[in-house]
């Protein structure tokens, strides 16, 4: 069902069982869950999927060995548990990722975590081997006996300056550990709404659908893109509008405080030299006030990041000459010899943490687990029980879309048919085991459907076994690859732009692929796709203009990319 049909059965029947404000990935992982149990489900996002706090994440699917000095110990064990679910289940976007921390010191950082726990540390502090070492074993141990990534290593000065030769030679060690990288999390969570309204004709998420209201048995919701509004009458609603939770709660006439956001920034770096100097790992360490800094590799740039500032409203949040002045220095710290600029900076991007409000004087002591605030009964103006969904992490979204789903079956009245533990995700389904299983694959699609090795492996690389289904596609009609963008074909963009909820350019550019975050984009470019997807959908020459300025505008103001 197309988007317009949606909303035409939306208009003939506004009953619902469940309405999820919201599409980041807490909302999506909620939708998945309740359509895969047979629940009749309505997603409603004001923008696009996964535009919010869940496109400027650090990318890590992780455990957070640094919530261990907190004393965080059952949110370290879920999300291991969890992410080790996400490198079984979605093979194809979430890959190991060894992770290194240069140390400078041995000793320092001993006393943080009972000063923590005393409430006598109001910032964090440098840690060095000893207090790694410690979080370390910990840490593999919640790994479990499956071992789905190896267990750290601790390598000498000697041994760590040869491995890495940019390495600041100031280094005492270093310790490298294991943990999961989501790739392209902007693909993984779409996959995951495709997979839920393939499961259950019931379930529909629309984008650029906002919550704007709401009394006694009604909600409504407003077409952003027509200006056209739809009654819906849900049973339950899920609040799963991240760091706008409190706003959306008020346009419901709740008055509440649960968030207290921070705002991260991150760069996208294109450098050979730092690439290359990283190679395949992560490197996680600290500034000498102990804030974390991640230096990640981004396919052939570099993700760097993040601050943790706290802000008040989540629409502010933009990367600050502040925080490149920081990033850039921090980075020079690890890899002196390297000597970043600006002009390496490809793309920005700032989000905001839906972090529980909380008096911690470090916005490092802020826990990142997540709960679910249910409002409901005489006090609200509303004939429905609203369960926020607040904090949480990428990594972990499952288990939280578990427990809101097991509180929603619940109100209804329905059991639980299915879970999500071992569910593969889009394009993670059947994903081979090796690469001698992927070439076998790749050779057998492309004598059947007549497209390229070169091509398939790409598509391979994007969507996993979802590749099949777009080789076909692309088998079915007169295929040519763009002038201005030879890694797509014309018919690999129309599949997306029919199957991939698609309304404006910028979804394609920003979330649909990497190219804006790798600095692929070219004028040219912007130029050639607003072209294809105006034949697609409909767009006269003025609309086509509207979509083009729309696109570099949002690329300047929010990413810094000028074309
Ligand atoms: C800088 C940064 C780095 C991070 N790094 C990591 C990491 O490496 N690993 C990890 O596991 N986690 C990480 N996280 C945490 C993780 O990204 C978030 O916890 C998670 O994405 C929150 O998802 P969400 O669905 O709750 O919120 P969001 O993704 O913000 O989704 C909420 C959605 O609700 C929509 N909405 C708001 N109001 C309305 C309305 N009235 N009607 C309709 N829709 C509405 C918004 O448009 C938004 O898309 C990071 C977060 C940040 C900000």
């Amino acid at each position: 069902m197309n988007r317009n049909e949606a909303l035409s059965v939306l208009k003939n029947n506004p009953e619902v069982s469940v309405l999820i404000i919201g599409g980041g990935i807490n909302g999506i992982g909620a939708f998945r869950d309740l359509a895969l149990n047979g629940v009749d489900v309505l997603l409603v996002e004001k923008g696009d999927f996964c535009s919010g706090a869940s496109a400027a994440s650090s990318h890590m699917a992780h455990g957070g060995i640094r919530y261990l000095e907190n004393g965080e110990f059952c949110l370290v064990r879920e999300a291991v548990r969890e992410r080790n679910r996400l490198l079984q289940n979605a093979p194809h976007l979430v890959k190991p990722l060894p992770t290194t921390i240069p140390i400078f010191k041995h000793f320092s950082g001993l006393l943080n975590a009972p000063l923590k726990f005393f409430g006598l540390l109001n910032k964090p502090s440098e840690r060095g081997s000893l207090v790694i070492k410690l979080g370390l074993m910990m840490y593999d141990a919640y790994t479990g006996r499956k071992r789905a990534v190896p267990r750290h290593q601790f390598l000498s000065r000697k041994r760590s300056l040869d491995r890495w030769n940019q390495l600041n030679p100031q280094i005492a060690n270093t310790a490298t550990y294991y943990d999961g990288a989501i790739l392209h999390p902007e693909r993984l969570a779409l996959e995951l709404i495709l997979d839920a309204e393939s499961e259950n004709p019931n379930a529909h998420a629309l984008n650029y659908v906002s919550m704007v209201g709401g009394s006694d048995d009604t909600i409504i919701v407003r077409d952003e893109l027509t200006d056209e509004a739809y009654d819906v009458r849900p049973k339950l609603v899920i609040n799963a509008a991240g760091p706008w939770i409190d706003f959306a709660n008020r346009k419901l006439g709740l008055s509440t405080r649960f968030i207290g956001g921070t705002k991260g920034s991150h760069l996208v770096i294109k450098h050979d030299g730092l690439r290359n100097a990283i190679g395949d790992n992560e490197f996680f360490f600290e500034n000498k006030d102990g804030r974390i800094v991640l230096i990640f590799p981004l396919y052939d740039c570099v993700l760097i990041g993040t601050s943790d500032i706290r802000v008040e409203h989540p629409d502010e949040a933009h990367c600050t000459e502040e925080e490149i002045d920081y990033f850039l220095e921090m980075t020079d710290r690890v890899f002196p010899g390297l000597k970043l600029t600006r002009e390496n900076i490809v793309f920005q991007i700032s989000g905001v943490r839906p972090l529980p409000h909380s008096s911690a004087k470090s916005t490092s002591q802020i826990s990142r687990d997540h709960s679910i605030e249910v409002l409901g009964g005489d006090w609200t103006n509303l004939r429905f029980p609203v369960y926020s969904l607040v904090g949480g992490k990428w990594t972990s979204y499952r288990a939280l879309a578990e427990q809101v789903t097991d509180k929603a079956l619940a109100h209804l009245g329905l059991a639980r048919k299915k879970d999500t533990h071992a569910l593969p995700i889009g394009g993670g389904r059947g994903y081979p085991p090796d690469l001698t299983e992927i070439r076998r694959q790749i050779e057998s699609l492309s004598a059947w459907t007549g497209v390229t090795r070169e091509r398939l492996k790409l598509l391979f690389e994007r969507y996993g076994t979802r590749a099949e289904a777009i080789a076909t596609f692309m088998n079915g009609g007169t295929d040519f690859v763009l002038r201005s963008l030879p890694g797509y074909s014309r018919r690999e963009v129309m599949f997306l732009i029919q199957h991939e909820k698609i309304c404006h350019l910028d979804d394609f550019v920003l979330r649909r692929s990497m190219l804006a975050m790798l600095g692929r984009l070219t004028r040219e470019m912007i130029d050639e796709l607003a072209g294809i997807f105006g034949n697609a959908l409909g767009w006269n020459a003025e609309q086509k203009e509207a979509e083009v300025a729309r696109t570099l505008s949002i690329l300047a103001d929010r990413h810094g990319v000028r074309l």
